[in-house]
């Protein structure tokens, strides 16, 4: 499929065209934003890892009945994906409190939920992506009660995969984001990606964090998580 103009570009990832409209090129960068994209820098081979990592990880949820935007991995740094209307919602899955979880409502990081929390940011940049729930979401015409609670059963299920995935490799998923869209037929899939820069991976023996909580936090050997965490994965 052949690469043509550029139609977006974000804070980790550009999208081309291709000569089929139904599909878009997705390249990952290196660059790396935190806190609302108040902090930058680069992550060195980051874009190569999220990328084949997002794709293999769609793969083994495809696999296991999920359906993704997924098509093809066409390079190291670039995937031919479905073209989508992406939900513009953000869904966060918490598995153990960390993050915002813990800053917000004031406990500590490391507190394992008997069951996991699914909590949906409004993404929209000028806002700050605002934390919001279902009935705010359906008032602001950003989905359907159906595609809702679509999504929120697809995300739980998906978490459960994950993390047996994961558990294998001796890795704890701890948080993570996930986007879906809609294609033209009116299917959901996942879409976007998960990686290091959108889940929190904590080894399952140490906790060593192994994420992108390492460049927000100035953790040091950021490198070296996102390496550590392509080897357990894909081996290399
Ligand atoms: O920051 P917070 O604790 O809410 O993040 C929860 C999870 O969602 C983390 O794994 C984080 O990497 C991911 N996330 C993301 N993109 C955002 C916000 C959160 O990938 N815009």
């Amino acid at each position: 499929m052949e690469k043509r103009e550029q139609l977006y570009e974000g804070k980790a990832k550009k999208v081309y065209a291709t000569e089929d409209p139904a599909f878009v090129i997705v390249s990952y960068k290196d660059d790396a934003t935190a806190f609302d994209g108040a902090k930058k820098g680069t992550i060195a081979g980051k874009g190569a890892v999220n990328n084949r990592m997002t794709n293999l990880l769609m793969r083994e949820l495809e696999a296991r009945g999920i359906p993704t935007h997924f098509v093809e991995e066409l390079n190291d740094r670039e995937t031919l994906v479905r073209k989508v209307r992406i939900v513009p919602l953000e869904v966060i899955v918490r598995n153990i409190s960390a993050g915002h979880f813990a800053s917000r409502y004031g406990v500590p990081e490391g507190i394992v939920f008997d069951s996991p929390v699914v909590e949906f940011s409004y993404k929209n940049d000028a806002l700050h992506d605002p934390l919001l729930n279902d009935d705010h979401a359906i008032a602001l015409g950003l989905a359907t009660r159906e595609e809702i609670d679509r999504i929120r059963s697809r995300a739980l299920q998906i978490n459960e995969m994950l993390k047996g995935i994961l558990a294998e490799v001796g890795v704890t998923l701890v948080d993570f984001k996930l986007e879906f869209g809609m294609t033209p037929a009116g299917d959901l899939v996942l879409a976007d990606e998960i990686s290091p820069d959108t889940c929190r991976f904590w080894d399952s023996g140490t906790g060593e964090k192994l994420d992108k909580d390492r460049f927000r936090r100035d953790l040091g050997n950021v490198e070296g998580a996102y390496a550590e965490m392509s080897r357990r994965l894909m081996g290399s």
